[in-house]
């Protein structure tokens, strides 16, 4: 079976292969893979009946973009009929209405819905240990966290157990489980696809995602789901990417990629600081130009992301009160039931975040923390296009560190806010950017690195990504589709 939707529907088109084979297939892989605990939901029945139609869809001559297309969804993006969870006991059974403009634009190409993976609780954590239903294991080493909040959709493309898989990124979420799990995660500019039924978690920050094994199944997947919708007020107002035409596109001229110095890279681990060295040395022997860009702000991306995304947190979570949908703990006389519900249904980590949220956002230390944080987001965005007007992309580390081991963390919420130093920037700016799979430590834990791109130069982000993976395979003599 091959790992790319690119490959299969090549075999599919020839004949080789049926779509009812490839689900009963991935449904088989997700089954003996249960020890990853990737999924929340599998949703067999209607995966099998959707592969079903795109059989006659093929063999009737008409397949649409993404036909027979396997997709997992992360589980705090609403899809009608199958319960949606987010990994918290208070939306245990919520089954939604609707599907999110992104699972409804996929399904209307003909992608299949496989499932919905797992996450830490409303996507808030960087790890996939704080969901309520247990915590997503590493494929590469079960011991080992996939990263998160994404885990659950890192896991199911990098064991196989779908083609592709959508994540949110808020702070890097899709991005650092990527890296942690060997996979592509690429985090569009914002706006660029509908957050409509995305749950939220930070709204000013937060993006749907894609997780893929190349670029081209990326690109495939965007150019379906990204463009404008009435139902999202901040979507950007334009068709939907080409971004499949871009990437075949050669470059025009040298590509020009911006370094951090080096003592913003100083604190990363060994390994990462080495396979950084390594594929910048690689792309610079291929004839990429480098340049230090200085980005002034940078000891201040960690808290302003974590007091903008707790305030917006803390505003958007006051929805789940155990009156309008989702749990409601039953109460005896004099009791409340908002704070009973609550205190029951959310986990340590969400009610750190409401708490945090509330207190910046307090009228006494507003303009302390809440005020100040906005005025750092505007210079954090403004150093970034002020280093995008000297190169095209900038290079930089996924996470500081490799995967971590299960319960490391957990003891240590600011040791955890501290993998996200190099993925929370991006969305404080909106731009986009991609980690790609680029190393190995010696305990044979993948390392990830990231491009960022200027704001809406979502397309080109994906050509140079692909160049890039292109110099690091030659160098590591791997072969494959990218
Ligand atoms: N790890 C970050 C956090 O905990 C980012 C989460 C995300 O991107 N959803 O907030």
């Amino acid at each position: 079976m091959t790992r790319t939707y690119a490959e299969f529907r090549r075999q599919r088109e020839r004949g080789e292969i049926r779509c009812l084979q490839v689900v009963q297939e991935f449904l088989h892989r997700i089954e003996s893979r249960r020890n990853l605990n990737a999924f929340i939901t599998v949703t067999a029945e209607a995966a099998l009946q959707a592969a079903e139609e795109s059989d006659a869809r093929f063999d009737a001559g008409a397949p649409r973009p993404l036909e027979g297309c396997v997709v997992a969804v992360k589980d705090n993006i609403s899809t009608r009929g199958a319960r949606t969870t987010c990994a918290s006991r208070i939306l245990e059974n919520f089954v939604p209405v609707y599907d999110a403009t992104a699972v409804e634009r996929l399904r209307a190409a003909g992608a299949i819905i496989v499932g919905k993976t797992n996450l830490d609780e409303f996507a808030m954590g960087s790890s996939t240990e704080y969901s309520a239903f247990g915590p997503a294991h590493n494929p590469h080493n079960p011991d080992y966290v996939p990263g998160g909040s994404s885990g659950g959709s890192a896991v199911a493309v990098a064991a196989e157990l779908c083609h592709v898989a959508l994540g949110s990124d808020t702070g890097g979420s899709v991005r650092q489980p990527a890296a942690f799990c060997a996979v592509i995660g690429f985090k569009p500019s914002y706006g660029r696809i509908s957050r409509y039924g995305l749950v939220a978690f930070a709204s000013s920050l937060d993006q749907i995602g894609v997780f893929a094994h190349t670029v081209e199944d990326v690109a495939s997947v965007l150019d379906v789901i990204s463009g404008y919708d009435v139902h999202d007020a901040t979507s950007l107002p334009e068709p939907p990417t080409q971004s499949r035409k871009v990437i075949e596109e050669p470059l025009v001229e040298e590509l020009r990629l911006g370094v951090l110095p080096e003592d913003v890279l100083r604190d990363c681990h060994d390994e990462v600081y080495a396979c950084y060295h390594r594929c910048l040395k690689a792309l610079r022997a291929a004839g990429v130009h480098f340049t230090t860009v200085t980005l002034p702000y940078s000891h201040l991306w960690v808290p302003t992301y974590y007091i903008i995304a707790t305030a917006e947190a803390s505003s958007n979570l006051a929805r789940y009160d155990g009156i309008r949908y989702g749990l409601r703990v039953p109460i005896g006389e004099g009791d409340d039931v908002i704070t009973a519900t609550r205190t029951a249904g959310f986990g340590a980590e969400v009610k750190r975040r409401i708490m945090m949220g509330t207190y910046v956002l307090s009228a006494g230390y507003y303009d302390a923390y809440y005020r100040k944080a906005q005025k750092a987001r505007r210079l954090i965005a403004e150093a970034y296009a002020q280093s995008f007007a000297s190169v095209h992309a900038l290079l930089l580390p996924t996470s500081p560190i490799p995967p971590f081991r299960l319960g490391e963390r957990m003891e240590d919420p600011i040791a955890m806010y501290l993998a996200d130093y190099f993925t929370v920037s991006a969305n404080l700016a909106g731009i986009p950017a991609i980690s790609l799979p680029a190393g190995w430590t010696a305990d044979g834990l993948p390392i990830g690195l990231q491009l960022q791109a200027p704001y809406g130069a979502d397309a080109r982000l994906l050509r140079y990504a692909r160049s890039c993976l292109r110099v690091w395979q030659q160098n590591t003599n791997s072969s494959g589709p990218i």
